[in-house]
């Protein structure tokens, strides 16, 4: 197969499993983000991809062939870390020529590719420029710029643009995922910023504690996670506990619930997303009796907190359709069964 397999990759550092026997496959041109909590493997998972760590057990393949043991700069990579290790005494030009110098490429060919890659990252006429002398956001594209200077098979990249301010990440983030959609270059991103994620992936990669909860499109984590954790973890959601009633129908919050059925009949949780849950008028038909218990209004939505049988629901709504509540009031909420998702408790 075109592109990158992980099969069953584990890191282990003594006794802990760092990467827990991950399978993979990313087809060649794909955009994956790897998010995750702090500690849960990404980093560690994505230095394997880029030969810096050794896989405890498993094999790493790029278009087919084993790559796991092949050293880091055999392998054809285009890698942006952290820390982005610029030479700042030398120029814009020379920092993005810098991998065809060393390999004694002719100076025609080093500016011809400096030339197109300044353009591609929109800093053409910047080539003689100290690197000290620029934005943040600028260091940052010449930083990607110079990883794409040899044509990778790969491109990898961990926290690329955790360190520029919010605009301009967000712009970044934009531009990352434009010139990888330009170049057709399989490229993985770790990051913790999931905004950043839905933004720019074709795929997002949800880990926690070592190992791959769900591999999918942005839109299919968010409208039907694998389980309470990528439910949680991805924007927010109400987490509602269901039971089965001796009838075998769905009950939530002391409310029959038509629609839903728990896997096997038994115990389930259902995930419902602040902006699918639709406040009502009290005593409605099917509507679960709940009370205000506070109004959060941030101006662009409204959020209102609900207490339903002491289980707190959040309802977000846009001002448009702002519900006309108050604190103390009593209202009925409508769990609609499309929109709810039943995982395993
Ligand atoms: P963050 O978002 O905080 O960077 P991460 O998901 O990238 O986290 P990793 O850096 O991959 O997490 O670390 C995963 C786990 O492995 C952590 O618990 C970390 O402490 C542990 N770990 C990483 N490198 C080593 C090492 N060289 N020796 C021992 N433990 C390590």
């Amino acid at each position: 197969m075109s592109g990158l397999t992980l099969d069953t990759v584990r890191k282990d550092f003594g006794h802990f499993t760092a990467v827990n026997d991950v399978r993979l496959s990313v087809p060649h041109g794909t955009f994956v983000c790897m998010l995750g909590p702090s500690g849960c493997g990404k980093t560690t998972l994505l230095r394997m991809i880029a030969g810096l760590d050794l896989p405890t057990s498993g094999a790493i393949l790029l278009d087919g062939e084993d790559i796991t043991k092949v050293p880091t700069h055999k392998r054809n990579l285009g890698m942006v870390f952290q820390s982005l290790a610029l030479f700042p005494h030398l120029t814009v030009g020379e920092n993005i020529a810098y991998p065809l110098r060393i390999r004694g490429a002719p100076r025609e060919e080093q500016k011809k590719r400096v030339d197109e890659l300044l353009a591609m990252i929109h800093l053409s006429g910047y080539a003689d420029r100290p690197v000290a002398k620029l934005s943040g956001g600028q260091r940052q594209r010449v930083a990607i710029a110079r990883a794409l200077t040899r044509s990778p098979k790969l491109f990898l990249l961990d926290e690329p643009l955790s360190a520029l301010d919010a605009k301009l990440r967000e712009a970044m983030q934009v531009e990352l995922r434009q010139l990888q959609q330009q170049l057709g270059i399989t490229t993985i991103v770790v990051t913790h910023d999931q905004r950043e994620a839905m933004t720019m992936a074709d795929t997002v990669v949800v880990m926690n504690k070592g190992e791959i909860r769900q591999a999918a499109s942005p839109m299919e984590i968010y409208r039907r996670p694998a389980d309470t954790f990528v439910a949680d973890f991805i924007g927010s959601t109400n987490l509602i506990d269901m039971d089965t009633d001796g009838a075998g129908r769905a009950v939530a919050l002391g409310q029959a619930i038509p629609g839903l059925k728990a896997p096997g009949g038994g115990k389930a949780v259902i995930s419902v997303r602040p902006e699918d849950v639709q406040l009502t008028a009290p005593g409605s038909e099917g509507a679960i009796a709940g009370t205000v218990t506070f109004v959060r209004d941030l101006g662009g939505t409204i959020e209102t907190f609900v207490d339903c049988a002491g289980k707190q629901i959040i309802a977000v709504s846009t001002p448009r359709a702002r519900p006309d509540v108050a604190v103390g009031q009593p209202v009925g909420v409508v769990l609609d069964p499309s929109v709810c998702v039943v995982l395993a408790r």
